[in-house]
């Protein structure tokens, strides 16, 4: 049932991109405190960044629509969507802003500290939408996620309506988006604390049966959204639209690092959407997506080429 069909579903990511700076201290400075880390990297992020890449992976025929900034750190993202042979003539540098990006702190206990600065990301205006219409029309899917400005995705979720693009919302931060915009999305895609945040499994707690999950998610169809994906880490996701629900137990893997893995899973979810493939069977591959991204360090890194995700999905 999940076997290689023709795959090259359009899926147009508006994105957001970010430089992930990390430093490795024993223990967090002190204000006004110098300490001295044991390492440093520099890597791509950004939801839509990712998302962007994974579904590029997973054999969608991907256009990112995003804004760096004209700085030298804008070279880090250009260079790595260069790598993974993404296009990038819809990502254009805003004069005078810097690239965004997140400044991470990670302790001898692995907890972390992050300060995000959005720069380029928040200069990402609604007037973007209506200059990008021709190339949301050429999408079979049109995917955004909270990290750029609501208006901007407001627009958007309007505009890939009338165009007649099936629009994936993944609500990550979970902004107040209107609920019209909302109610727009096919699917809308959240996590537990995001799920929450907008009202879906409010009184379920993180340990609760995916089959609660399953639920709280079918009651949200209609109501919230046009159809509804929440992911539950290490143990898969729950999905349902106006046709029924699901729970989709994710592969037992031994986890290294899970950053990333909700990105690698909607971006493998959007392109397999956009190539026609039914919601349960999208959101098993796009389980699968998530559990190989958690078996590596990094970020896009991480991720595995679409034969990887089929194979470990059937
Ligand atoms: P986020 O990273 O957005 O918080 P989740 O933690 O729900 O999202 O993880 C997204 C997906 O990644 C899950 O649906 C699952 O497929 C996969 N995943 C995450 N953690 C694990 C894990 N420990 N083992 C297997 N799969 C995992």
């Amino acid at each position: 049932m999940l076997g290689e069909r023709s795959h090259g579903g359009v899926v147009v990511v508006f994105g957001s991109v970010n430089v992930d700076a990390t430093s490795y201290v024993r223990e967090f400075p002190r204000p006004g405190e110098t300490v001295h880390s044991s390492g440093f990297r520099v890597a791509l992020g950004g939801k839509g960044a990712n998302q962007a890449v994974a579904a590029h992976l997973s054999g969608a025929r991907v256009e990112l629509i995003a804004r760096v900034g004209d700085d030298a750190n804008a070279d880090v993202p250009m260079r790595t969507f260069a790598a993974f042979g993404l296009a990038t003539d819809g990502v254009a540098a805003v004069p005078g802003e810097p690239t965004g990006v997140a400044q991470i702190t990670v302790n001898g206990a692995g907890e972390n500290t992050i300060v995000v600065t959005a720069g380029a990301n928040a200069a990402f205006g609604a007037e973007v939408v209506e200059a990008e219409r021709e190339r949301i029309a050429r999408g079979d899917v049109v995917l955004t996620q909270g990290e750029l400005p609501t208006a901007t995705i407001e627009a958007l979720s309007v505009a890939a309506d009338a165009a007649g693009a099936r629009f994936v919302l993944n609500l990550a931060p979970p902004v107040p988006v209107a609920v019209g915009s909302i109610a727009l999305a096919d699917p809308l895609v959240l996590n537990v604390h995001e799920a929450r945040v907008v009202g879906l499994g409010v009184g379920l707690d993180d340990d609760a049966r995916p089959d609660a999950w399953r639920d709280a998610a079918a009651s949200a169809v209609g109501a919230l959204a046009r159809s509804v994906v929440v992911t539950l880490g290490a143990r898969g996701a729950v999905a349902a639209d106006r046709t029924g629900s699901w729970t989709v137990p994710a592969p037992d893997v031994r986890a290294v690092d899970t950053t990333g893995a909700g990105d690698a899973a909607t971006g493998t979810l959007a392109a397999m959407l956009a190539e026609g493939r039914p919601l349960p069977e999208a959101v098993r591959l796009a389980v699968a997506a998530g559990a190989l991204a958690v078996l590596r360090q990094g970020t896009v890194d991480s991720y595995a080429a679409r034969d990887a995700v089929l194979g470990l999905a059937e």
